[in-house]
């Protein structure tokens, strides 16, 4: 496979992940908790990843968004094999095509929330991008925290502003991991509505521990000890009558 410049409109969000593993080292032992993963997914797809704690649904979402190296097997995105591309490459994608929500939030302290949605496209050196903050923050509901510190928000506006700098790039490919983990279910509703309405031009992948919630993506990957365990595909219009529903249960 090519690998296009990172930029290249090409890119749709079609992500496909082969003969994928990871192992850490524990002292003399290798432990190996991702092995064997094969997945494609298309553009624009809802996915789910569920399964228990440790079965390694974070180490496989880092490695979708080039956070972390592979022991062997890839990762493409469209045209472009992340895996093999050179640190600068493949942060120049990530900036470029790649969305990430960390259950942490992981905002930078000492940025105002507006400051902190500008960041991809500024790192871009897209002044158009930039621009699109105010009225992200605005979508989000949170045009009166624009100059306000992430101390002075609370988790459901931090994890809001964390949406909005997720989306600034309009990126093709959507990374959430947990993301209403550290939420109460009211502020944990809206950030799923949220993420929801902003994942249309993206494709998302969403990891999560929430049954109903992922009962709501067109696919449901459970995984197990490091491997898929099963995949349960849900149809399109199933979809659609969920997303009709209230999200009000939604959050535990
Ligand atoms: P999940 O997100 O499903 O809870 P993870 O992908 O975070 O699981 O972790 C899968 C396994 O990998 C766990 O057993 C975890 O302890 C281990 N693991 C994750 N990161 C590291 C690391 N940096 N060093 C050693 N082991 C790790
Ligand atoms: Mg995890």
């Amino acid at each position: 496979m090519r690998n296009a410049a990172p930029g290249s409109s090409a890119v749709r969000g079609r992500i496909e992940v082969q003969g994928l593993g990871r192992d850490y080292r524990d002292g003399k032992q290798a432990l190996t908790v991702l092995d064997g993963i094969d997945l494609t997914i298309r553009p624009r797809e809802f996915v789910a990843i569920t399964g228990p704690s440790g079965s390694g649904k974070s180490t496989l979402l880092g490695l979708m968004a080039g956070l972390d190296r592979p022991s062997r097997g890839s990762v493409s995105i469209d045209e472009t094999v992340i895996t093999s591309l050179d640190e600068d490459r493949l942060s120049a994608f990530r900036g470029r095509h790649i969305g990430f929500v960390f259950q942490s939030f992981q905002l930078i302290p000492t940025l105002t929330a507006i400051e902190n949605v500008r960041v991809p496209a500024e790192i871009l050196g897209d002044a158009a991008l930039a621009a699109r903050a105010p009225a992200l923050l605005e979508r989000m509901g949170l045009s009166e925290r624009a100059a306000h510190y992430p101390s002075q928000l609370s988790g459901g506006e931090m994890q809001r502003v964390a949406l909005a700098r997720a989306s600034v790039t309009r990126p093709a490919v959507l990374l959430a991991d947990e993301p209403t983990g550290n939420l109460d279910s009211a502020a944990g509703e809206r950030v799923l509505e949220l993420l929801l309405e902003a994942q249309a031009d993206s494709t998302l992948v969403l990891v999560t521990h929430n049954p109903e919630l992922a009962a709501r993506a067109e696919r449901e990957i459970c995984m197990r000890h490091g491997r898929i365990e099963r995949i349960i595909e849900r149809a399109r219009d199933a979809r659609a009558e969920a997303g009709s529903q209230r999200l009000g249960s939604l959050v535990s």
